[in-house]
């Protein structure tokens, strides 16, 4: 395995010293490996308190001088999930944490560690743990066991856990600087066309950012999808634009939506109820169309959406279900092609 692909496994974003001087200093503890007992990672969802915890656990087992390398045979098996001595727990599945997964982790800590003698636990987040779980996990941070490290993570530091955070050294996270935040989004793939828009709105948070991006990406693919179905002029076209609304029956709702949303705009500003220029990325013949072709024409294919829906919903065949609507959108556009050319 070549190097670049051994540090492909750290994550994009590894600087949290640079976010603030108190996650500063808590990273340098982690390096020289000089830390307390427990940290309690504070912040909004989304700011990056589950890899910042990732990134100072892996530091205690690097064995590297620039900890976390990502080179090291312990960055590698901790990055990829096999480190052992990480003890986590996750709401992953927004259910509560109940006590027993938390008097398993306990006794887990109390065992021999696997690797360097040392243990660290994730738990987020904390406020998800029901009132005799937090007392359990209380208990274990009052008597601190040698080397065990607790990396507790809350998006909302509420009076309940007033007792548990007095026990814990506070880092707060706060909303990433636009440089920073935008030259991480590049690292992970995105253009500076994607990244700016985005930066504009998501408030410093990388969880929102990352959201948003996955939203346009969404709608872009929606967009090529009402282009390509617009500008079918012969059979092959359409066997393309049919198979890709076969390929996921739970998807074509979205792919139906814009369908429906971009004929009933041509509709409306072939009624004169909307400006041409609305039109204005569509397809020449639809331009054309929306100007001189009987308004039926639209009501038709709009109905034609509508009974696609409604077939779905039923156990019609769902292939020739859409085989239908799209031989029957390509029948209008060629006749529009002939009649209007
Ligand atoms: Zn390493």
């Amino acid at each position: 395995m070549t190097q670049t692909q051994q540090t492909a496994l750290l994550p994009a974003f590894m600087d949290y010293e640079r976010l603030s001087a108190n996650s500063s200093v808590v990273m340098k503890q982690f390096r020289n490996q000089k830390t307390v007992h427990a940290y309690l990672l504070t912040g909004a969802r989304g700011l990056g308190k589950r890899t910042f915890a990732k990134v100072l656990a892996s530091a205690l087992f690097c064995t590297s001088e620039n900890k976390p390398c990502g080179t090291c045979y312990e960055c590698k098996q901790f990055f990829e999930g096999n480190n052992p001595d990480l003890l986590t727990i996750f709401a992953d599945d927004g259910k509560q944490i109940g006590v027993d997964r938390v008097r398993d982790m306990i006794a887990k800590t109390s065992q021999h560690a696997f690797g360097s003698g040392y243990r660290v636990v994730l738990i987020e987040p904390v406020e998800k743990m029901t009132h005799q779980a937090q007392n359990c996990l209380l208990k274990s941070l009052e008597e601190p066991v040698a080397n065990v490290v607790y990396l507790l993570m809350t998006h909302e530091l509420t009076a309940t856990l007033g007792t548990i955070a007095s026990r814990c050294v506070r880092v707060k996270l706060s909303p990433w600087p636009d440089e920073i935040l935008g030259n991480t989004l590049m690292k992970l793939g995105y253009s500076d066309q994607q990244i700016v828009p985005v930066l504009r709105r998501c408030g410093g948070n990388v969880g929102t950012a990352l959201e948003m991006l996955d939203e346009n990406a969404a709608g872009s693919e929606v967009q090529t999808f009402v282009n390509a179905a617009f500008s079918m002029t012969n059979d092959a076209a359409c066997v393309g634009v049919s198979t890709k609304l076969k390929e996921s029956r739970e998807g074509a709702d979205q792919y139906l939506n814009a369908l429906e949303q971009a004929i009933h705009q041509a509709l409306m500003v072939r009624c004169g109820m909307l400006d041409p220029d609305a039109l204005a990325n569509y397809p020449s013949v639809w331009q054309k169309a929306s100007v001189s072709a009987p308004i039926e024409d639209f009501t038709e294919l709009l109905t034609m959406v509508f009974d696609t829906r409604k077939r779905k919903a039923g156990q019609v065949n769902w292939q020739s279900n859409i085989d239908h609507l799209m031989l029957r959108l390509l029948e209008e556009q060629i006749k529009w092609q002939q009649s209007l050319a």
